[in-house]
């Protein structure tokens, strides 16, 4: 990489970080990957916020053709990047070619799809209340609502999806759709595939015409940078993916600003899979492979991972003991993503064992540094519900397996659970009325429930919810996957009796956005 490629991007200048230097690390073979990215001053996170802010005006009111081009230019940038991109990902990761193949296929969808909700333009929650001046007994003024942007958003990129969640991401994606410019941190794991994917972003802001604040890409030898970039006054809304420390330490700072910022982190999930005694009784070995295959997918480092499983007894658990002992051992150690998340794993593991948790299985090992080894360990529901510990989120291949002899013991088990992005339901048809029983306590943990499949492999769509009670995410309000994902960005402004001329294009009169509102009530599409 070229020395310009290196420096910093602060309104589409290069200029070369001095505090400190980031480098990669081959997590194949622990060896240093040169060249080094220069951090971030408090005085570079100043001046990329102010640009933000500075742009965010202009940005905002852009036409949302113009912004749909913009997202849609910056997809084309990516993928102009060609081998390049998938090769520094691959030095950077450790992930397999086709992986990041397919990710960077999921990122400019996402990206493309964000273009055609922004045309759209329904993500504009648009009501107009006529004026009603002879209402008695008092008239009722005009108003006019439409969601706006909310204002400049801090982007920490995850580790675990280089493309699809990092500095051009899905939180980047629909930070632009919404119309907020993005300071992006990006992830000190692959900070070569960052300045690739940030280079990308900045021809598409010169090629449409954006203003030059409308992007900046911050490099941080430690935490310093994001802790500058969440206090920053211009930042007005965080996106963030990675650890429950982390998340939670960008929480506080946001909440404890002078103006307190909302932060939509994704933090940390063990995804429980319940499996109901039917259906192990019908299909428990079939059960068992896919679990397997869910659980060392992409070396368990999913957040939708699966690392509970619920086993309501009946006939047929040992049959998927059995499978999953034999699949797991089957299983070859795969490369982490990076020496803490490796050593991270290891810990974890570690304190299964020391808390005295049966092994039902492990899977191969391996002689290279940062490989892990799967894992399956099992214990009863009494343990789980006495050793709070026990539901810690461990990343990577790692499952729990819980015996449980009813279903109210899954309840009692379900009920001591924190928030979660997705639980899963393995039945047949005659499971159904003792799910019927759990519903209520299901949809009160999760964002996502989903039957006779796993959590990993998570859709970017309309209805996609990526996202759930705390603490597997901050919000669970929202969603980081998904068009929903925008109103993430989005602040609910109305105009009271407001002149034609004065108003945001969306609320005139002739509609000239063409986009669906709600007049009087009443949902109305352009003719
Ligand atoms: P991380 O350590 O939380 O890092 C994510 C980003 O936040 C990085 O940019 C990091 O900076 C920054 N950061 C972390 N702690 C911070 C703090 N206290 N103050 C300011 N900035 C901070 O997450 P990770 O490296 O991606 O993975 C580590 C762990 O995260 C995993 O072991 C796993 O438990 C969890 N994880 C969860 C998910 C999920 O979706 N639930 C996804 C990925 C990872 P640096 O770049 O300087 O490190």
């Amino acid at each position: 990489m070229s020395a310009a490629e290196t420096a910093m991007l602060i309104a589409g200048e290069r200029l070369e970080g001095t505090e400190g230097a980031v480098r990669g690390i081959d997590p194949r073979s622990g060896e240093t990957i040169e060249p080094a990215f220069g951090g971030a001053t408090e005085a570079d996170v100043d001046r990329a916020a102010r640009a933000a802010a500075d742009a965010a005006r202009t940005f905002r009111a852009t036409a949302p053709e113009a912004r749909a081009v913009f997202l849609e230019t910056i997809a084309s940038e990516i993928e102009a990047l060609g081998d390049a991109l998938i090769d520094r990902a691959m030095t950077e990761t450790g992930l397999p070619q086709a992986r990041l193949q397919g990710e960077r296929g999921r990122t400019c969808g996402q990206l493309r799809l964000f273009a055609r909700v922004v045309r759209d333009g329904g993500w504009m929650d648009v009501r107009i209340d006529p004026a009603q001046p002879d209402r008695q007994p008092l008239p009722r003024p005009d108003m006019r609502l439409a969601k706006l942007a909310i204002g400049p958003v801090a982007v920490f990129g995850a580790s675990n999806f280089p493309l699809a969640f990092s500095v051009a991401g899905g939180d980047t994606a629909s930070a632009f759709a919404a119309g907020c410019p993005v300071v992006a941190k990006a992830h000190s794991a692959h900070p070569g595939t960052s300045a690739l994917m940030g280079g990308a972003i900045a021809r598409a802001v010169a090629a449409c015409g954006m203003p030059a604040g409308t992007f900046s890409l911050l490099y941080g030898a430690d935490y310093r940078v994001g802790e500058w970039l969440v206090a920053h006054p211009a930042i007005k809304a965080v996106g963030f993916t990675g650890s429950r420390g982390g998340g939670t330490a960008l929480m506080q700072i946001a909440a404890s600003r002078p103006e307190p910022i909302p932060v939509y982190a994704e933090m940390s999930s063990i995804n429980p899979v319940l499996l109901f005694p039917g259906a192990i009784a019908a299909r428990g070995a079939a059960i068992a492979a896919a679990y397997v295959a869910s659980l060392a997918m992409g070396a368990g480092q999913f957040c939708t991972n699966p690392g509970l499983v619920v086993l309501i007894e009946g006939s047929g658990d040992t049959a998927f003991r059995e499978a999953v002992a034999g699949g797991i051992a089957a299983t070859p150690a795969a490369t982490m993503l990076t020496p803490g998340i490796h050593g991270a794993y290891l810990k974890g593991v570690e304190a299964l064992r020391a808390r005295g948790v049966a092994p039902l299985a492990a899977g191969g090992t391996s002689a290279n540094p940062h490989d892990a080894t799967a894992a399956v360990f099992e214990t009863d529901a009494d343990a789980l519900l006495a050793d709070p510990a026990l539901r810690d989120e461990i990343f990577g291949p790692a499952g729990l397996v819980v015996r449980c002899p009813d279903v109210a013991t899954a309840a009692r088990l379900l009920e001591g659970l924190e928030g979660q992005l997705t639980i899963a339901l393995h039945m047949e048809a005659a499971d159904h009325a003792l799910a019927a029983d759990l519903m209520p306590l299901i949809v009160e943990k999760a964002g996502r429930i989903l039957v006779n499949g796993f959590g990993t492999g998570v859709e970017v769509a309309p209805a996609m919810v990526h996202g759930g009670p705390y603490p597997s995410t901050s919000d669970g309000r929202s969603t980081s996957v998904g068009t929903l994902a925008i109103d993430r960005f989005l602040r609910p402004v109305c105009y009271q009796d407001m002149p034609e001329g004065l108003l945001p294009a969306a609320l005139r009169d002739d509609n000239p956005c063409r986009i669906p509102r709600r007049i009087d009530g009443t949902l109305t599409l352009p003719a």
